[in-house]
């Protein structure tokens, strides 16, 4: 008979030659176990996801509370469901004013879908802006606008009209123009290797786009719910987008997205034709009670309000000859080594210790670091000491 692994091979689709093949029974918290009794402390929260935690009593509590009522009813958009009213209302009452409509999806990628249909649509414009390096998702649309020719070429032709200025490069915000619908632009780049940008970058940027009519993009997908130390990264820059995506951290660990606008842009969906973007399982209830527990949990938990101790605590402990640099903000961060031989054997032995790390899909020289915010400073030294340990023995 075969084991689980052998299964998960062979029925399941692979996305690489060698994935991690690391069997899990149970999460909680800070950690993911094994079926043979191994533990391992959590040090990306699934890909910034598990931002309060692996299974959160809270969002535990909502999620079964809410299938004892119902779960799926109909399509996004007709029926009044309370759970998706009241995490609309409550994500519209920490955003900015302008940011006021709330359309609720399934994924990153089809937020990312959503926002850029909404840009043509409510400007009547074609053309694209995204940034080199850039990663918001892998269908068709998203794909179109990854930063990154190594994984698009092979699924050429794809949306005409999309073209790519640097990110954080103030010169290149002259390309933004009057015929440009959006930019479109992670607010601080994840996928690239957590490229952090300067003070005063977000402002020109918005300025530019003020001035051209252009709707700014501003995908918090994997920056949003306290990451960085703020709710919102764009927080940091005192810079209000147009559309702002949302995925991952936001449904506490149910598949849940966003975009999110200002209810005068957002209209422009519902008319000539209606139905402007369509989904059945947007929004699930079950996802959306879970994303509101998730938030209160944010805010009455406080759980942003350490993030930047904690940021300056790995900091501290990441010093080694092998360490070129630690980057990032909050609790988004990238140690930079050589090689993507180091980093993959780094990873490698620091799983046989006990550790999740992993790497980016566009930087494959340094280690992603994106612990769920309750991880504790004990925790903290002994996750450095254990990657000292291994950059020794490399
Ligand atoms: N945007 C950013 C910045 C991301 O990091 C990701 C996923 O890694 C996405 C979009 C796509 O999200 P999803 O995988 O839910 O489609």
């Amino acid at each position: 008979m075969l084991n689980l692994r052998q299964l998960f091979l062979l029925n399941n689709a692979q996305t690489s030659s060698s994935p991690r093949l690391l069997e899990i029974e149970s999460a909680q918290g800070m950690y993911l176990y094994g079926p043979d009794g191994e533990k391992y402390m959590d040090l990306v929260s699934g890909f910034a996801v598990s931002n309060i935690g692996h299974r959160h009593p809270s969002v535990v509590r909502a999620i079964k509370d809410q299938v004892d009522r119902y779960m799926h009813v109909t399509v996004y958009g007709e029926f009044v469901q309370a759970p998706q009213v009241k995490f609309a209302e409550k994500l519209v009452s920490v955003l900015p004013e302008n940011l006021n409509s709330v359309y609720f999806v399934n994924s990153g990628a089809e937020a990312t879908e959503g926002a850029l249909k909404l840009a043509k649509r409510f400007t009547g414009r074609t053309k694209i802006l995204s940034c080199n390096n850039a990663y918001h998702g892998s269908t068709h649309g998203a794909l179109s606008v990854m930063g990154n020719e190594y994984y698009k070429e092979a699924y050429k032709p794809l949306l005409p009209d999309v073209s790519f200025i640097n990110f954080n490069d103030k010169a290149d915000v002259t390309k933004i123009d009057g015929e440009t619908a959006c930019v479109i632009i992670e607010t601080i780049q994840g996928e690239a290797g957590i490229l952090v940008p300067d003070a005063d970058y977000f402002k020109i940027l918005r300025d530019r786009c003020t001035a051209t009519g252009t709707l700014l993009i501003l995908d918090e997908i994997q920056t949003g719910f306290g990451r960085t130390g703020k709710l919102f990264a764009f927080e940091h820059y005192n810079i209000v987008p147009d559309i702002l995506l949302l995925a991952k951290g936001i449904g506490g660990g149910m598949p849940i997205g966003a975009f999110i606008s200002n209810r005068h842009i957002m209209h422009t969906l519902t008319e000539n034709p209606i139905l402007g973007h369509i989904t059945t399982f947007g929004g699930h209830p079950v996802c959306c009670a879970a994303g509101l527990a998730t938030l209160e949990t944010l805010l009455a938990e406080n759980l942003m309000q350490d993030v930047d101790r904690k940021e300056a605590l790995f900091r501290k402990r990441l010093v080694h000859p092998r360490i070129r640099e630690v980057r990032g903000k909050g609790l988004m961060l990238a140690i930079q080594l050589d090689t993507f031989e180091q980093v993959e054997s780094l990873s490698k032995t620091a799983t046989d210790k006990g550790l999740i790390i992993d790497w980016f899909l566009h930087c494959d020289n340094a280690l992603r670091l994106a612990p769920p915010l309750i991880i504790s400073e004990a925790e903290i030294e002994l996750a450095c000491d254990i990657i000292l340990e291994q950059l020794e023995n490399l």
